[in-house]
């Protein structure tokens, strides 16, 4: 699959106006800051396909981008940040835990956390709604170059501990932007989704 032939397709205000609920799409979330865009922007190869996070919690839309025919790539708003509005927050939760349980197309779910923040309530709020949904989950622990290989390999050990709880198909891998470190295991894992 080549990642790097990507378009834009749509921003949509909210889920009800994202495009048809036809072939494969794959989403991705995080906390506001855990390195979506940037996670992103190194899958396709490009530069700036998802601006990264200057505003952190100002209104956000859902980005959508196309890899192929009916094959998507959906980067939802970065959740988690203080200053929101919590009828706002409130809203949006029950948006998004409805397209995870409704939307047809949708065949995995990217989770982006910064290894040094793993696995917050939202994440695991998150991670919870998916599972329920029966959507496979991988959770990138971004921004892997912050720590040496020792402490990586222990929260990596921890956060895949932590995830048998949930008794679903969740997948924990480290991932960095700026090394580079398990770019192909991405791939890997979005070739298999977008191939089913
Ligand atoms: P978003 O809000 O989740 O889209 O996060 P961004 O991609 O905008 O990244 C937030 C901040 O983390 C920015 O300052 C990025 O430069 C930084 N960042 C993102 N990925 C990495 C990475 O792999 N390594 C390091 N050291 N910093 C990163």
């Amino acid at each position: 699959f080549n990642f790097q032939q990507v378009s834009f397709l749509t921003s949509a205000p909210d889920i009800r106006a994202l495009p048809a609920d036809t072939g494969i799409e794959v989403a991705f979330a995080g906390r506001s800051n855990a390195g979506k865009s940037s996670a992103l922007n190194t899958l396709t190869r490009q530069n700036n396909l998802a601006r990264t996070s200057k505003t952190p919690g100002r209104t956000q839309l859902i980005n959508t981008f196309t890899l192929a025919p009916e094959k998507r790539l959906i980067d939802l708003p970065g959740y988690g940040f203080a200053k929101v509005p919590l009828a706002v927050k409130e809203k949006w939760q029950k948006s998004l835990s409805e397209y995870l349980q409704q939307r047809q197309s949708l065949k995995g779910l990217v989770v982006l956390m910064d290894i040094r923040h793993p696995l917050k309530d939202l994440d695991q709020q998150l991670i919870f709604w998916a599972v329920e949904s029966q959507l496979p989950v991988l959770i990138l622990l971004t921004k892997a170059d912050k720590l040496g290989p020792g402490a990586r390999k222990k929260v990596l050990l921890e956060v895949r501990e932590a995830v048998l709880a949930f008794m679903g198909d969740v997948q924990v891998q480290v991932f960095s932007s700026l090394s580079k470190l398990g770019l192909p295991e991405f791939e890997q894992v979005l070739n298999g989704w977008f191939s089913d």
